[in-house]
């Protein structure tokens, strides 16, 4: 596991086997992106997906960009994919089988698309936006075929594939369970990712109000866990937020305090992880030494645990691969 950026501005993370590589959201420009994983000395050109947990900016920013130039499908469940297209073309009032339509139509447009040129693929900060105005300037032109279709439709993927949270699917020698999570998106999940060759486990659980028991289920016999830590609660309530705002974050379907995840740790975890990564900290409303010495105590209290070994991820940075 190789944790990109987590944090409210963009999050990445790089899951790999031994013969597959996802990367686990695109949160960030394209350009941003390939820039971190070049740093965390990590193989764009290898990648054999992208897997979103929800269509908030922080998780999709440069995710159509990347996955253009890059020519790989993209996984999302089917609603997360319907608030994202909306979300890319915002002007558009979808209803269903409008949608269907546009899928449809996306699939003749990659059926024609043989040869794509990748010049034409711009990779610039804030490449999805420039892109999505370019689209709308020209939305009045004819289409006259079905590849400057695909090129004009800010939302167009090289693939799309659907998962379903519960259930589990393959890429590669990855199995990978999605599971639901409760947050204020359109079908919010986490993953759990099992490479069968090396009987490795890891598990990402971000973007998520509390910890439900499906999420507790999905949280065992984890050797690398990606766990939120977002905020905490003092900071938060004294914080610069308004407070609409505060209430969504605390809310069920917001985000997980260090309290509730220091809560988790000690009451429902099983101890079963060589690496805890707290991910998804508040630049704002939290400190990384009280997300770390609130999971550090929560883990003591545990006493008989061994081998929890807590990091932080980073907001400004990758952190060193997590190699099992
Ligand atoms: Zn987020
Ligand atoms: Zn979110």
């Amino acid at each position: 596991m190789t944790v990109l950026a987590s944090g409210s501005k963009g999050n990445a993370t790089v899951i790999a086997s031994a013969e597959t590589r996802v990367l686990v959201d695109a949160g960030f420009s394209c350009r941003e992106l390939l820039k971190r994983m070049a740093l965390a000395n990590e193989d764009a050109s290898a990648l054999d997906a992208i897997l979103i947990t929800h269509e908030h900016t922080d998780h999709v920013a440069g995710l159509s960009v990347l996955a253009r130039r890059l020519r790989i499908p993209v996984y999302f469940s089917e609603p997360t994919h319907r608030a994202w297209v909306r979300q890319m073309t915002p002007r558009t009032t979808m209803t269903y089988a409008k949608w269907l339509e546009h899928v449809q139509k996306e699939k003749e447009a990659r059926a024609a698309l043989t040869i794509e040129s990748a010049d034409t693929e711009l990779c610039e900060p804030g490449g999805p936006i420039q892109i999505a105005a370019a689209s709308a300037e020209t939305d009045a032109e004819e289409e006259d075929a079905p590849e400057a279709a695909f090129r004009r439709d800010p939302a167009s993927l090289p693939a799309v594939e659907y998962f379903q949270p519960g259930i589990s699917f393959s890429i590669g020698d990855l199995a990978i369970t999605p599971f639901t999570t409760p947050h204020d998106a359109a079908d919010p999940c986490g993953f759990v990712f099992e490479s069968a060759s090396e009987s490795i486990r890891m598990a990402i659980a971000t973007d998520l109000g509390y910890v439900p028991p499906n999420v507790k289920r999905a949280l065992e016999r984890i050797d690398v866990l990606l766990l939120e830590s977002n905020h905490d609660l003092e900071m938060l309530k004294d914080g610069p937020y308004p407070w609409a705002v505060k209430q969504r974050v605390l809310s069920r379907v917001g985000h997980l305090s260090n309290h509730a995840t220091a809560e988790f740790l000690s009451r429902d975890y099983d101890g079963s992880a060589m690496y805890i990564v707290l991910g998804h900290l508040s630049e704002t409303n939290n400190a990384p030494e009280l997300a770390l010495l609130s999971a550090e105590e929560a883990i003591r209290e545990r006493g008989r645990l061994l081998g929890n070994r807590i990091l932080l991820a980073r907001q400004a940075a990758p952190i060193d691969p997590i190699c099992l």
